[in-house]
């Protein structure tokens, strides 16, 4: 007997107009996984990630998460479910406090609830510590490096405690060394049982950190499998050098 998924993506569709972004793409993911989301520019990944979570409507399929449908379901009712995604383009408040971008992010997730100020503090603080950022609670997030933004958009998400963890290209415009420290943040979050679905192009941190890959080219899926079964196949070279 399988495990029931986490995550089913039934033959969703998304148009633009008269473009079609997704072509009935289907992909069950599985509680735990670390599942690696590839493809050329343009091929569709971010739709798929709207469509995950709420940003956009899918005009065909389902996206049911935990046994339920939550096609039509608001974004901030997925977050609150237990999804949450990180954006390829960082999306902090910029004249915030990087604490106070948390508190945000709790509050789209009804996480503060019940708690106190000093309880929303210390729960803050307690993830920037860990995502080394602790010394830069109070600086303005505008005056962030690329992989301090970058840590912060992670601890935004990791903050509303998703189930789901989405990560679009977080490790675009960082060094080699600055992709191994999120990629370890991204192994520690996986080894605490969230489930991850990273996107990006930086296919050695791809390799090593996903069990399954799964390749897009203009909205449809054109491999999906073990990393290396993905990257040796011919059908996803070819989309990459028609890119
Ligand atoms: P990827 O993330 O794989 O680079 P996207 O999902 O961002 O690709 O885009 C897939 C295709 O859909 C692209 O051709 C893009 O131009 C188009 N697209 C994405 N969002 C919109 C939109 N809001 N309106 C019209 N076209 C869009
Ligand atoms: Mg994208």
């Amino acid at each position: 007997m399988t495990a029931a998924p986490l995550l089913r993506i039934a033959s969703v569709t998304k148009r633009f107009g008269g473009f079609i972004a997704l072509d009935s793409v289907s992909v069950d993911i599985m509680p735990g996984e670390r599942f690696g989301l590839i493809g050329p520019n343009g091929s569709g990944k971010t739709t798929l990630i709207h469509c995950i979570s709420g940003a956009l409507r899918p005009n065909g399929g389902s996206i049911v998460f935990e046994g339920r449908d939550v096609t039509a379901m608001p974004a901030f009712k997925r977050t609150r479910a237990g999804i949450a995604r990180s954006f390829q383009i960082p999306r902090p408040f910029r004249s915030m406090s990087v604490a106070e971008n948390l508190m945000v992010a709790l509050d789209f997730a009804s996480l503060n609830h019940g708690l106190s100020g000093n309880q929303q503090r210390d729960y803050v603080m307690s993830i920037l510590d860990r995502m080394g950022l602790g010394a830069k609670a109070d600086a303005i997030a505008s005056s962030l490096s690329q992989v301090e933004l970058r840590k912060m958009e992670l601890a935004r998400a990791m903050a509303a405690k998703p189930k789901l963890l989405i990560s679009d290209e977080a490790m675009a415009g960082l060094s080699s060394s600055e992709v191994d420290e999120v990629l370890d943040l991204l192994f520690a979050f996986s080894n605490e049982g969230i489930t991850i679905i990273m996107i990006e192009h930086i296919m050695h941190a791809v390799m090593r950190f996903s069990q399954r890959v799964m390749c897009l080219d203009t909205g449809k899926i054109v491999a999906i499998g073990a990393p290396q079964e993905v990257m040796d196949n011919k059908r996803v070279q070819e989309a990459y050098l028609g890119a």
